[in-house]
This record gives structure tokens, C-alpha cells and sequence, in this order.
């Protein structure tokens, strides 16, 4: 059974700052920000990784970009840019087991190559 953090908010069972919702994805606050807007567009359906995409789910990975460049516009972002970032595995600093893009923005970000 999958059960971890996004898949409890998706399902109800543990609250979040909901700002965006669709039937594929929601877009939730991080609880704790790492810029003015950090917000983090989940699939409602549970992927770990980008490992678990089959080729023909392809458009909901293509998707799942469109969305966070739709709520970026909606958080006032776009003029000014913004940052998605996506951690995998262990050395990527990958937190939670399903898949998420972070987006990042609301001032200029630091360096985009984190050294250590
Ligand atoms: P990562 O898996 O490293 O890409 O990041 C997981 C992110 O989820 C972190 O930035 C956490 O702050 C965030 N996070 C963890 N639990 C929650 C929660 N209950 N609500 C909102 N954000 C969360």
C-alpha cells in the first residue's frame, strides 16, 4: 500500500494549502519554503519517480510542466521567471517517494548549481 505524505494529502487524509486542482494534478504550499512562492505540483496518481512512466504516459509528464507554468502565471511569476526543480534518488536529495516538481520564485534565486 503507498501511503506516503502526497499520496495522504491527494486522498484527504491530511491537510495542505491547496492553491491549484485538477483531475491529474494538485498544487500544494511547501510547509517549509525555501523562497516567497515555493509551491510543489504533485500527480494525483502515485508515481515514485520518473522511472515509473510508461512511454505512452508521456503526455501527463508533459502536462505536469504546463501545470506548474499555469500556477507560476497565477502566483505572478512569469514576468519575473521562476525555477522548477525535480530531486531524484538519494543524491538528488529526493525527500518524499512521489514524484514532484518544486517551483520556486518570488525573488532571485541563488546559484542554480548547489556545490555541497
Ligand atoms: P523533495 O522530496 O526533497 O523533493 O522535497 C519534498 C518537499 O516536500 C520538501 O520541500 C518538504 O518541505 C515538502 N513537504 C513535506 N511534507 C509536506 C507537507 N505535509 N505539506 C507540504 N509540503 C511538505
Amino acid at each position: 500500500m503507498i501511503d506516503d505524505v502526497f499520496c495522504k494529502i491527494v486522498k484527504g487524509e491530511l491537510g495542505a494549502e491547496v492553491v491549484y486542482q485538477d483531475n491529474d494534478f494538485w498544487v500544494i504550499k511547501d510547509i517549509n519554503p525555501q523562497a516567497p512562492v515555493h509551491l510543489l505540483i504533485i500527480p494525483i496518481k502515485h508515481y515514485n519517480s520518473l522511472e515509473d512512466f510508461l512511454e505512452e504516459e508521456s503526455a501527463l509528464l508533459g502536462k505536469l510542466l504546463l501545470t506548474a507554468h499555469k500556477v507560476a502565471h497565477q502566483a505572478g511569476l512569469a514576468e519575473k521567471g521562476y525555477r522548477l526543480i525535480l530531486n531524484e534518488g538519494e543524491y538528488g536529495g529526493k525527500l518524499v517517494p512521489h514524484l514532484h516538481i518544486h517551483l520556486l520564485g518570488g525573488k532571485r534565486l541563488g546559484p542554480k548549481i548547489v556545490k555541497d
